[in-house]
């Protein structure tokens, strides 16, 4: 999905325009610390349009001077986004701090459209004429109070996606990425698994700006390493910012199948690590959880099985997902990744019979019957797997209102006991007849 970003000197109204244009969806990234407590990112959509949306004035900076601030948010903007919504607003008119925003934007070759918010009626128009100056075109008149002016806006921002390069990769090419914390080992990781014996290198499929993307084949297969953790061996001007890492994570996670969730054996499981493993769940991605430096681990018999006793504790929602215990330095069990990542991607990509698929539901039903509420009874008329990537069902019923989610819960426990689907989330839908 492309990326939108906001920028703009402070009190433009950043904020108010970005969850005007994302709306509820904010909440998708909600419990990503340092993320949505400033909500800077967030998935939108409009009519037509999916993107991926930055509030750069939700980004702490920290405690530098004004200008310094506004030149640090623009610098990001521009590193992160491929379209670029330049704020202003009509009640100061231009500004110097607009001004340099402009400047550090015409240095960049990112298309940027020009809106100016507090818009609020239609005499104010004739005030906007002033913004040409700033060298952007034809300036968009919004208000983001009153939500006027943001569809000619959008639709301004989503000509511009067309131009994109489109990074997709042929469907059957298996793309995955590493995330967890700095340090846990991934660019380690992705050297073993690289120089692992099968493994032919076949080509640099591109460096975009957020990963180094390696393709590579195994065991005849083609696969995609979308490398996250490799860019800050460059040291950007935005690898001063911690949050930044997270951006590119998640951006990652949005163009993988398969996610790697790094935790480093030595320190044990961290709430950040959480948070992350938490949106690729959401994003409907299958994940594989490694445990690194387990070489340096003190162990006994029973230290396996206690930490990973102790994931599925901390991770409940991935219950699915195999854990593999290993390390990139000795290279003790490396082997064991590529086997778990082909299986969490064919199961991701996997459609089931439909006949076996109503046979599995209705022994379900006849061992647990479906709930009533207020005297009434659910239904389940018959299920159909929809989509894949993640597999989606949708149950077909007499009242959706009735599915209660431990009944969802269970119908899923079900399907997986039938079919499963070890490495990737199921999602189930319940619709009415
Ligand atoms: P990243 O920030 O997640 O990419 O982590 P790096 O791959 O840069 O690794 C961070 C540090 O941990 C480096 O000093 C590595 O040598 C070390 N490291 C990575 N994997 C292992 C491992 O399996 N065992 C041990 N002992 N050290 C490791």
């Amino acid at each position: 999905k492309p990326v939108v970003a906001i920028v703009g000197r402070p009190n433009v109204g950043k904020s108010t325009i970005f969850n005007r244009i994302v709306g509820e969806r904010v909440s998708i990234v909600e419990d990503i610390p340092g993320i949505t407590r400033d909500r800077i990112y967030s998935s939108g959509d409009w009519l037509n349009y999916q993107f991926n949306m930055i509030d750069t004035g939700g980004i702490d900076i920290g405690d530098e001077p004004f200008l310094a601030q506004i030149r640090h948010q623009a610098e990001i903007a521009i590193e992160e986004a491929d379209v670029i919504i330049f704020l202003t607003n009509v009640r100061e008119g231009v500004t110097a701090a607009d001004e340099e925003v402009a400047k550090i934007l015409y240095r960049s070759n990112k298309p940027v459209v020009l809106a100016v918010n507090k818009v609020d009626n239609p005499e104010m128009r004739t005030n906007i004429y002033d913004f040409y100056s700033l060298g952007f075109g034809e300036p968009f008149p919004i208000s983001g109070s009153h939500g006027l002016g943001l569809g000619d806006l959008l639709d301004e921002v989503a000509k511009h996606f067309k131009n994109l390069g489109s990074d997709d990769y042929d469907e059957s090419i298996i793309k995955f990425s590493l995330i967890g914390r700095p340090n846990v080992g991934k660019s380690s990781l992705v050297n073993a698994i690289l120089g692992e014996e099968r493994v032919i290198v076949s080509d640099i499929a591109g460096t975009t700006r957020d990963a180094i993307d390696t393709l590579y084949k195994y065991e005849g297969r083609e696969f995609v390493i979308i490398d996250t953790a490799g860019m800050r061996k460059k040291g950007k001007v935005y690898e001063t910012t911690e949050k930044y890492s997270v951006l590119r994570a998640l951006k990652a996670i949005d163009r993988s199948d398969v996610i790697l969730v790094v935790i480093n054996g030595e320190e044990g499981i961290i709430e950040q690590d959480k948070h992350i493993a938490g949106y690729a769940h959401d994003a409907g991605k299958s994940v594989i959880i490694v445990v690194n430096k387990w070489d340096v681990v003190d162990k006994d018999e029973r230290t396996m099985k206690k930490f990973e006793e102790n994931i599925r504790d901390h991770f409940k929602f991935l219950d699915y997902a195999p854990i593999v215990f290993l390390s990139a330095i000795t290279k003790k069990r490396i082997h064991t990744l590529m086997p778990n990542i082909i299986l969490a991607s064919e199961n991701h990509a996997r459609r089931v019979q439909t006949n076996v698929l109503n046979d599995v539901i209705m022994d379900a039903v006849a061992m647990n019957p479906t709930p009533t509420h207020k005297g009434k009874r659910l239904k389940i008329f018959y299920t159909s797997q929809v989509a894949v990537k993640p597999p989606t069902f949708v149950v077909f019923v007499n009242d959706p209102e009735l599915m209660h989610f431990s009944y969802e819960r269970f119908l899923e426990n079900r399907i997986r006991a039938a079919f499963e689907f070890e490495g990737t989330p199921i999602k189930i839908f319940s619709r009415e007849r």
